[in-house]
């Protein structure tokens, strides 16, 4: 009897809820280099659809924001991009770090505690998909605050799920070349590697 019930609670699956940790902004401060250093720091991934949302926001905001190319795709090597799949939003300081909508300001907070944003309702879909990289498995991203304290999480992920499988929908390249866009953002002391404008990705 004893073996069955340890046999049963190993197998009992664990539900983990996401909710994300007091007081964090983390996601909406720290940028990364991607896919590596050269390429620069990388900002908050905007389809096009979104674009003219998001500079309208800006404006009723009054504020100064700057959107690069992300992603492109072209059916020759030599040509450059004659599509555009992604743009994205960068960071307001000189490093690419903190949105621009990020409300530092105020002395507002959001409901978990952490800086709230200005356009929340309204956000990109990439900011309503994250921490999620991956939906079969459900997988999040281990740089987000929660995942390093709980790990991975399999609850309370919704809208993060149909966020990114619309992101996904609108990603799938339909030329064969795909260029990433290189930034020219990034810390001061790695200026010397990170490169600006068009590069055909691996
Ligand atoms: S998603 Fe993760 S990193 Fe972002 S605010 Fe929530 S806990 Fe922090
Ligand atoms: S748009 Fe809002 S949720 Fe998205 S990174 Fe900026 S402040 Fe954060």
């Amino acid at each position: 009897m004893l073996i069955r019930k340890r046999f049963l609670s190993n197998n009992i699956k664990k539900y983990v809820k996401f909710q994300c940790i007091t007081d964090c902004s983390q996601c909406c401060i720290e940028r990364e280099y991607y896919p590596s250093k050269k390429f620069g720091k990388i900002g908050v991934l905007i389809l096009p659809e979104e674009k003219e949302r998001i500079e309208r926001l800006a404006n009723e905001n009054r504020l100064k924001i700057k959107i690069l190319p992300r992603i492109g795709i072209s059916k020759m090597k030599d040509s450059g991009p004659t599509k555009i799949l992604a743009y994205q939003l960068m960071g307001s300081e000189s490093n690419g770090n903190t949105c621009p909508f990020l409300d530092v300001d105020s002395g507002n907070k959001s409901p978990h505690g952490g800086f709230p944003c200005k356009i929340y309702k309204e956000r990109p879909l990439a900011c309503i998909a994250y921490p999620l990289i991956e939906s079969e498995p459900i997988t999040l991203d281990q740089k987000c605050k929660f995942c390093k304290e709980h790990g991975n999480a399999d609850q309370n992920l919704n809208s993060e799920v149909e966020s990114l499988l619309k992101i996904k929908e609108k990603m799938i390249p339909d030329m064969p070349v795909i260029w990433r866009f290189a930034t020219g953002v990034g810390e001061l002391e790695d200026k010397e590697i990170i490169e600006s404008g068009w590069i055909i990705d691996k």
